[in-house]
């Protein structure tokens, strides 16, 4: 009987190792492991075996039948894989790397811009993106057929609403609700019927605004000084322009020396060694009528930067779509 369990082991082995693929699987399962299996029939014929000799004739049955089972599971799970049997598995192959998902570029700066005005007390907030005319424009001094609304190349809903055209409305919207002293910042997207190197009909913006008693325009330089040496490099050079928003008075657009040549002069810089990079300026006191502040008791500042501007100067990209095309070779490298 010993042997016949030795000469089924030989028998089975070699079978297994002549599968090939999944389906001589279950004859082989039936073969081995069924009621009318070899196995079984010396399993019958156990019991006529010497009284002494049972135990070890039936432990050897079982090892026998447990290491075939090992074998056979071993075999199935090879199979599945489609790996072959499973000492062809080169366990010295490199394994399969699952790609890792990033923040897109433009969310990077975006987050980053929101750290650095968050580290000076700055709060965010957020608002709509479908957005009313009044918001958008009349309680930002922009009442109707005034001409700034020109420059604004606005995506209308209808003749009230509209695709808000800048962060600005949140000016509004947060001074209602809330009084002084305020120092917030609110991050969005943005849309204009325009579409070039360097316009998206959709981008994003990170308006900034802080209201309080005696707010000068030194502490508008001061906070946006901080802001550019974090952002780019304690050394970029910063100028104020003199320029012109209905919202704020007097109002200045902010020029960073170009970090393209080191402010000696390039084409992107157009030969002038400046960037312009945000617009600022002190809140005009008919903001702060609209939402009922008392201009003779506060004054403040606002600013908007574009973030993508801002990606585009701090990584040398010189075409703002690239942002928007889902490219992974241009997104991987963020
Ligand atoms: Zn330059």
């Amino acid at each position: 009987m010993e042997e016949a369990l030795q000469a089924l082991k030989v028998e089975a082995s070699s079978d297994l190792a002549a599968i090939a693929g999944a389906n001589d699987l279950e004859p082989f399962r039936i073969k081995y492991f069924g009621r009318k299996s070899p196995f079984a029939l010396l399993m019958r014929q156990l019991g006529d075996a010497p009284k002494e000799d049972r135990p070890r004739l039936g432990q050897l049955a079982n090892e026998l039948k447990n290491d075939l089972q090992l074998l056979f599971d071993d075999k199935k799970a090879s199979l599945a894989h489609g790996a072959g049997e499973a000492s062809d598995i080169d366990l010295t192959l490199p394994g399969r790397m699952q790609p890792q998902g990033k923040l897109h570029p433009v969310t990077q700066i975006m987050e980053e811009i929101c750290e650095i005005f968050e580290g000076l007390g700055f709060t965010v907030a957020e608002g709509p993106d479908i957005e009313t005319d009044f918001y958008n424009f009349e309680a930002l001094n922009i009442p109707a057929h005034h001409p700034a609304r020109d420059m604004h190349d606005t995506f209308y809903v209808d003749d009230s609403i509209l695709l808000r055209t800048h962060t600005s409305p949140m000016q509004a919207r947060v001074m209602e609700t809330k009084e002084p002293p305020l120092r917030v910042i609110a991050p969005g997207k943005v849309y204009r019927c325009d579409s070039d190197i360097t316009h998206t009909p959709m981008f994003h913006q990170v308006e900034g605004f802080l209201v309080d008693s005696n707010v000068s325009f030194a502490d508008l330089k001061g906070v946006l000084s901080v802001f550019i040496a974090k952002m780019f490099d304690e050394s970029t050079p910063i100028r104020f322009r003199p320029s012109f928003f209905p919202f704020t008075e007097p109002s200045a657009e902010v020029d960073i020396g170009c970090v393209m040549c080191n402010s000696k002069g390039c084409r992107v810089c157009k030969q002038t060694g400046w960037l312009e990079i945000l617009g600022a300026g002190m809140i005009d006191p008919e903001v702060f009528k609209k939402v009922d502040y008392d201009p003779e008791v506060y004054s403040g500042f606002a600013f908007g930067l574009g973030v993508e501007r801002i990606a585009m100067l701090k990584y040398g990209i010189n075409d703002i779509r690239l942002y928007y095309e889902n490219d992974l070779r241009f997104l991987r490298q963020f």
